[in-house]
């Protein structure tokens, strides 16, 4: 019989488990194996990583969107939502902001919304690489078509975050309504990769209907795909979504998870998300000592971020990036980490397993 011990190292060294395996990881609630898989993810991103987490500033673009997620705060069927979208001049004027701030990657992130058309992100992503040639673009703008994405990344897009939100299909009919496709966002997500994009997946944690079987086909998903970035956060619940009144996911199964996703890809780009710091605005702290390297600190101008809601109690909506920024340099100091100024892209080490 296997201790838990023996399942992580098994893990570390073959990068694997079987679904039993993953199961019984996932699932075991007990201290000491919080406090060894933490610690062994936690010196992996040392290793690779040393000191340094990267930081993207996030600028949420946009709250319309034509899909219908149960789960989201900005669906389209959310008619208390106080709609707005940013102009490309707002835009490139946080990016003034964010590079005077020390931020070489920029997400642009968003709704599905038809006004940010082809012709006018691709004028977007010139002007901001023109002027930050040392930066990094990073989209989040969910299902597009190839020819669409082909266009964005030949107009200098690096990096696109598109979460798979449940590799189980039954699951994604279950959070979506039956016109989004569980094939299509996964076509979707082969699709940037194939284009060159680094490519993030990713998951939210505890959402309706979620099992720990479900949890280890995404476990099992993240590894076929290999992405660049994975995002993994906990759901929270969102007024007036058909969602409202369930639970919220658990911060400590999204910290698991993000250390097996460390420990099992060792090189990815894993941030510590907004969502990990519902209780408290510095728990992304937390997410750094499970294995994240990222910190994505809010960019959107303050009067668009509180109508960007996603879920109930987003943290960080009032402060200004300044803070923001001044603030998580502060923590992070006291945890023996940095800020750096770095586009922070994708490295594959060379004599990795
Ligand atoms: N429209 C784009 C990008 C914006 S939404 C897209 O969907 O890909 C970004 C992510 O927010 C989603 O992928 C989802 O995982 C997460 N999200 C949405 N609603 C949430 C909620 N209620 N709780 C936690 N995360 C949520
Ligand atoms: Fe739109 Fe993304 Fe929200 Fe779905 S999760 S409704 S695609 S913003």
């Amino acid at each position: 019989m296997k201790t838990e011990r023996d399942l992580i190292d098994k893990l570390n060294k073959e990068k694997n488990l079987t679904d039993m395996e993953f199961h019984a990881l996932i699932t075991d609630t007990h201290k000491q194996t919080t406090d060894y898989i933490t610690a062994l993810a936690n010196s992996i991103r040392k290793e690779i990583f040393g000191n340094h987490i990267y930081i993207r500033g996030l600028i949420e673009v946009s709250n319309y969107c034509k899909k219908d997620c149960y789960y989201c705060g900005i669906r389209c069927s959310n008619t208390a939502v106080s709609r707005y979208r940013l102009s490309a001049g707002d835009i490139l004027e946080r990016c003034a902001l964010g590079y005077n701030l020390g931020f070489r990657t920029f997400v642009l992130q968003g709704g599905e919304d038809a006004e940010f058309d082809d012709d006018t992100l691709c004028h977007l992503i010139h002007s901001i690489k023109e002027k930050y040639s040392d930066c990094a673009v990073t989209l989040s703008l969910g299902e597009r078509s190839k020819d669409s994405y082909r266009k964005l990344f030949n107009a200098g897009a690096d990096r696109y975050l598109l979460r798979h939100e449940t590799a189980d299909r039954e699951h994604y009919g279950m959070l979506h309504p039956s016109f989004q496709s569980f094939d299509k966002r996964m076509h979707c997500l082969y699709t940037l990769k194939e284009l060159g994009f680094q490519t993030g997946c990713g998951l939210m944690v505890g959402t309706p209907g979620q099992t720990p079987e479900m949890l280890v086909k995404d476990l099992r998903f993240i590894r076929k795909f290999n992405p660049e970035m994975v995002g993994i956060g906990p759901f929270l619940p969102a007024s007036n979504t058909p969602f409202s009144n369930m639970t919220a996911g658990s911060v400590e199964m999204t910290l698991r998870l993000l250390s097996i996703v460390r420990i099992m890809l060792p090189e990815v780009l894993l941030p510590a998300t907004t969502a990990l710091c519902i209780s408290n605005k510095s728990d992304y702290t937390r997410g750094i000592f499970a294995g994240s390297n990222v910190i994505m600190p809010n960019l959107t101008p303050t009067d668009a971020r509180k109508k960007y809601l996603l879920y109930n109690g987003k943290a960080g909506i009032k402060d200004t990036t300044e803070d923001l920024l001044t603030s998580l340099k502060d923590n992070l100091n006291t945890i023996g980490c940095k800020v750096t100024v770095d586009r922070g892209d994708y490295r594959k080490r060379e004599n990795n397993v």
